[in-house]
């Protein structure tokens, strides 16, 4: 199964996406926790990515490009994979589709989570007092709904047009979340 979840920050990606992985038995995939992760462990890479999450940008497509395209071709993604915060861009979007015909693979579904604006700054919000990210401040927060509308709500669209799009209400509590997705995902031809 090789699958991207969507939606905008607080949309819960990140936890459905670990039910989702587990459940197909493939590695999800999350671009912000590898970010996350070299910036604690103070990498090049970290030291580059750390200015623009703190400021609720993005980074720039080549450096994400490259550490996606590296990912994939891990051991563990080729039998599959569950792309969580990637692609986030359109010059992305070509990116993967290129990454894909290298490998002779092709995506399976674009789930994505809508989710109320409202509801996603008071998620974000509550999320920044039980995990402490420094892009979990409220001015961070809002920039980080604004470029998510301006960059990657156009994607939707994209995948639509190429039949993968598979739209879930993210609204309510996480296991009535689950229980749509995989609703959803019973009805996904897998390749
Ligand atoms: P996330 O945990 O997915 O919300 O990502 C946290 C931050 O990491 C984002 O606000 C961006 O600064 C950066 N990031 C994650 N994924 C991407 C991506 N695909 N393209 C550019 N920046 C990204």
């Amino acid at each position: 199964m090789r699958l991207i979840i969507m939606g905008p920050p607080g949309a819960g990606k990140g936890t459905q996406a670990k039910f989702i992985a587990e459940h197909f038995g493939v590695p999800a995939i999350s671009t912000g926790d590898i970010f996350r992760a070299n910036v604690s462990e103070g990498t090049p890479l970290g030291v580059d990515a750390k200015r623009y999450m703190d400021a609720g940008e993005y980074v720039p497509d080549e450096v994400t490009n490259q550490m996606v395209r590296n990912r994939l071709g891990e051991e563990d993604a080729l039998p599959g994979f569950l792309l969580d915060g990637y692609p986030r861009t359109v010059a992305q979007v070509e990116e993967l589709d290129q990454m894909l015909a290298a490998l002779n693979e092709s995506l399976d579904a674009v789930l994505v989570l809508t989710v109320d604006a409202e509801e996603l700054v008071q998620r974000l919000l509550q999320r920044a007092q039980v995990e402490g990210r420094a892009d979990d401040t409220e001015d961070v927060i809002r920039r980080r709904q604004e470029i998510y509308v301006e960059q990657t709500a156009p994607l939707i669209d994209v995948y639509r047009e190429r039949g993968l799009l598979v739209e879930v209400d993210g609204m309510g509590e996480v296991a009535e979340v689950s229980e749509r997705l995989f609703a959803a995902l019973d009805r996904v031809p897998q390749s």
